[in-house]
């Protein structure tokens, strides 16, 4: 593969779905849409900055999709050291039994170090 003097940059909404909602209703393809033309707008006068156009869906109901919520921050999370990451969620890991994102082991760390 060759390599690109280039960097992708993503990010993305939580959205609450119906049990009945199957990504194919509309009311998602709105929302879909509506983040894709968010991103064009915002770009579309930095000839530098080219949006993908993609569309990524990870449905959090599936039992084998990689996330939980931070147990100091509450934000939604994935281990990225673990199969079916998320990443366009807040990177977490498990420090001393408990599930937390990067920022909150840091604070964790840096406070454990500040009372030694
Ligand atoms: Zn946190």
């Amino acid at each position: 593969m060759t390599l690109e003097n280039k960097a992708v940059i993503s990010t993305a909404v939580v959205v609450d779905v119906d049990a009945s909602e199957t990504g194919n209703s509309s009311r998602m393809d709105s929302i879909a849409r509506r983040l894709r033309d968010a991103v064009e707008s915002a770009f579309s006068r930095d000839a530098s900055v080219d949006p993908t156009e993609c569309l990524a869906w990870d449905w959090l109901n599936d039992s084998d999709t990689n996330f939980g919520r931070c147990a100091d921050c509450n934000r939604l999370v994935s281990n990225y050291e673990q199969p079916h990451q998320i990443r366009t969620l807040i990177d977490a890991r498990i420090v001393d039994g408990t599930l937390l994102c990067d920022e909150c082991a840091y604070s964790r760390r840096e406070g454990a170090s500040a009372d030694a």
